[in-house]
């Protein structure tokens, strides 16, 4: 097992243009990293050029703190899990996860190789399926076989790209458990990339998010989701996404097009002195305030605004609210598109209501806002102010 350092690393195209620019982030032995971010971030060059498939234009880059830039992929000792799995259709599971030893050819003895494959098969419960050609395997057999190949190598880490974009809802889940379990078990330094948001917050020990080739944030799938740096991260983490209002304030009062949100003093004073500010609302910081215990009530606020409609989906409920943005709200929506590398943001508000609620679109209702766990970003930096 191995730490793996990565010290201001640029990656330059022939384009000049830094596909991922000053990365610099520290992973323990052990610990379990991913980087996420949108298509073209640069969380597929990253990963190779820890592997060593790609060149690193300047930065140093340490496996167990020693520089490795230079050194051939072989002598890294990475195990890089692919999308394809790259598993050989005419192998059968055995010689699959044989492959790699027997490119060492000589300095195995069969013994040997029999013996690793074994024991990896049976961490990975592939014992029964040896004898099998991989298109006799479910999908999450060909994924585990694909671990097996990484885990007989006694790699120092192993770096998966996007391991389960070929795979369906379902299946995704299950191999995304999987491959948690594993790397727990194992305790192998593991890099992973996804696009996936929900994959990134229930794999990582912590999660790196990176946008346009710049790292945003780093930090545990906790701190993400509550402690946001910026607007994209914000925007980002988090399913349904974050909503962003723009919002004036009056005293203690934050002014958005769905209304008059009185906030508490500590988060109005973040946003004093400013023309406008953005305030972020999870969907789930709303409830139906019919439907909110007494003493909760006093630590947010109630207001009352017009769905157009709600989604039930058995155990909660989804909730639209539109409102007309000025011109003025309309410009700042599409610049924050821009910055959130969205096609657009409409003018809309998502909330979550509880299963039970009777709310229904097209008549007023009342609805409560948990006021404390509000955020406040400054539109022109996107950073958040709370
Ligand atoms: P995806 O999720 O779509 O795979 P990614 O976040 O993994 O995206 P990269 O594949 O690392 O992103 O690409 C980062 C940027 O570098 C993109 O703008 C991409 O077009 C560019 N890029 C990637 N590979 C090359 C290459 N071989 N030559 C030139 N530009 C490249």
């Amino acid at each position: 097992m191995a730490s793996i350092t990565l010290k201001n690393i640029v990656k330059k195209y022939d384009d000049g243009f830094p596909a991922v620019n000053d990365v610099s982030i520290d992973i323990a032995d052990g610990e379990f990293v991913i980087l996420v971010g949108p298509s073209g971030c640069g969380k597929s060059t990253l990963l190779r050029m820890i592997v060593g498939l790609e060149d690193i234009t300047s930065g140093d880059l340490l496996i167990d703190g020693k520089r490795v830039n230079e050194k051939a992929p072989r002598d890294r000792n990475l195990a890089m899990v692919f999308q394809n799995y790259a598993l050989y259709p005419h192998l059968t599971v055995f010689e699959n996860i044989a492959f790699p030893l027997r490119l060492n050819k000589g300095k195995l003895t069969e013994e040997r190789v029999k013996e690793l494959v074994l024991g990896a098969a049976k961490t990975l419960e592939l014992t029964d399926h040896l004898e099998r050609k991989p298109g006799n395997l479910s999908g999450g057999q060909r994924q585990r076989v694909a671990m097996g190949r990484a885990i007989v190598r006694q790699a120092d880490a192993f770096l998966f790209d996007e391991p389960l974009s070929n795979l369906d809802a379902k299946l995704r889940g299950q191999m995304r458990a999987e491959i948690s379990q594993m790397q727990r078990r194992l305790g192998t330094t593991s890099v992973y990339v996804t696009h996936d948001q929900t994959e990134a917050m229930t794999l990582g020990d912590r999660v790196a998010v990176l946008k346009k080739g710049i790292l945003q944030q780093i930090a545990s799938p906790r701190e993400l989701y509550e402690q946001p740096v910026n607007l994209f991260v914000a925007g980002f983490i988090g399913s349904p996404s974050m909503n962003f209002l723009p919002a004036t304030l009056d005293g203690t009062v934050l002014k958005t097009p769905i209304g008059d949100i009185p906030v508490p003093e500590e988060k109005a004073a973040v946003a004093r002195g400013k023309d406008v500010v953005l305030l972020g609302v999870r969907p789930e910081f709303f409830e139906d305030a019919s439907l909110v215990e007494e003493h909760k009530l006093q630590h947010g606020a109630k207001f009352t605004a017009e769905l157009t409609h709600t989604e039930w989906l058995g155990n909660e409920q989804y909730g639209y609210i539109d409102f007309e943005p000025s011109p003025e709200v309309r410009e700042l929506l599409q610049g924050l598109a821009r910055d959130m590398d969205a096609e657009e943001l409409r003018p809309q508000v998502v909330v979550t209501l509880d299963a039970a609620s009777r709310i229904r679109g097209g008549h007023p209702a009342e609805l409560w806002l948990d006021t404390r766990r509000l955020h406040i970003f400054d539109p022109s930096s996107g950073d958040n102010l709370t």
